[in-house]
């Protein structure tokens, strides 16, 4: 099983300029939505186009995020009453669901986005406290990003372009 952190997902290019969105029809897709089967093979794939990503890869994940907590619920209460009987003797085993087996792969600035706010409060929050360790790791980040921005689609969000111009030289 991948975990949600190591998945490389599917390893095709993150912009496709032959393939259409799958909600507006636009030629040229920037992202997909994914989500994979427990042997790592591809049950669903959503194409957007840069338009559509933000609405529609929200919609996606909020969709499959739901049915998987469906399924873990169903299988919860199951495991429940199977315990029950096995108290008395039977033997029954439940299978768990799939697990949450979903991936956003774009090459929009959304997911940077949040890493940075993200990783910024917490360096913040660390500083506040008189901890300043956190600092070569988002001077790692902001290499990073620079490194990979010429490959982003859209223009830079202006708290990536702070955070260049503060940690990346
Ligand atoms: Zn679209």
């Amino acid at each position: 099983m991948k975990d949600a952190i190591t998945m490389s997902g599917t390893g095709l290019p993150l912009v496709e300029i032959d393939k259409a969105c799958e909600v507006c029809s636009a030629q040229g897709t920037v992202g997909r939505v994914v989500r994979f089967e427990e042997d790592g093979s591809v049950l669903d794939m959503i194409r957007l186009c840069e338009a559509c990503w933000p609405e529609h890869s929200a919609r996606y994940t909020a969709r499959w995020d739901e049915e998987h907590r469906v399924a873990m619920d169903a299988w919860a209460r199951a495991s429940v009453r199977e315990s029950f009987r096995d108290a008395r003797g039977a033997n029954a085993i439940v299978a768990a669901p799939p697990s949450r087996n979903i991936t956003l792969e774009s090459a929009t600035w959304h997911g940077t986005l949040k890493l940075v706010n993200d990783t910024l409060l917490e360096y913040r929050r660390r500083c506040s406290a008189g901890d300043d360790t956190m600092r070569e790791k988002v001077r790692e980040l902001a290499k990073a990003i620079a490194a990979y921005a010429p490959f982003r689609v859209g223009d830079m969000p202006f708290a990536i372009e702070n955070l260049l111009r503060e940690y990346a030289n």
